[in-house]
């Protein structure tokens, strides 16, 4: 047999607390895979300086979102820091039965919902920062103030009581490492026997 062989494609997700990293290990694979897509979550939360609307979310009012919700436009959705983000059905399972990748920046409430309605498609990767340290400096260095570093670090610590129900853990001590470490998980799960569709059931 020659070609490329038909595949279902499959959801990568990368969960993290907030400062471990995971912004910049999505940037970098996305740059490195032309296959992965980025699923563009929905937010009713404000865009902060340099995000922009269809890019980064889509942001929208409190009433407009839930009546994504009410409509069963939402793959999964969560309330997160006070606010909520959820992902857009329509796209993810377009990709899907294309045969692509699509990548979610999500949290653990959501990777347990996507889990649940799309099983055997979800590769769970939850990142984690060496030290508890390396958190605290992170978010300094984002700039948030004292109250939202308080309160992410306690969101933090929350997120990473979850880590286990993830398929993978990677420690972003070294974000290139990182980076391929998830790659290389990337790679094992496109050629897993149960997404080749070529290949007698
Ligand atoms: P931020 O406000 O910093 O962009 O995101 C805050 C948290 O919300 C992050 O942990 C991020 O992964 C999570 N998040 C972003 N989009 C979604 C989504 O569509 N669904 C869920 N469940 N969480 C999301």
């Amino acid at each position: 047999m020659t070609g490329p062989k038909p595949r279902r494609g499959l959801c990568l997700v990368l969960a993290a607390p907030s400062g471990a990293g995971k912004t910049s290990i999505s940037r970098a694979l996305l740059a490195a895979e032309p296959d992965l897509h980025l699923s563009i979550s929905v937010t009713t939360r404000a865009p902060r300086a340099g995000e922009q609307d269809g890019v980064h979310y889509f942001f929208r009012t409190r009433p407009a979102f839930d009546a994504m919700i009410e409509a069963g436009e939402l793959l999964e959705w969560a309330d997160v820091f006070g606010q909520r983000y959820g992902t857009p059905r329509a796209p993810v399972a377009a990709a899907l039965a294309r045969g692509e990748d699509v990548l979610f920046d999500i949290d653990w409430q959501g990777h347990r919902q996507l889990r649940a309605a799309l099983p055997g498609d979800v590769v769970g990767v939850f990142i984690m920062p060496p030290r508890r340290e390396d958190l605290v400096a992170r978010l300094r260095a984002r700039g948030d103030d004292r109250d939202e570093i308080a309160r992410r670090m306690a969101e933090a610590e929350a997120e990473i009581a979850h880590a286990g129900e993830f398929d993978y853990c990677v420690v972003n001590e070294v974000l290139a490492d990182a980076v391929a470490t998830v790659r290389a998980i990337l790679q094992a799960a496109r050629a897993a026997t149960a997404r080749q569709l070529w290949l007698a059931p």
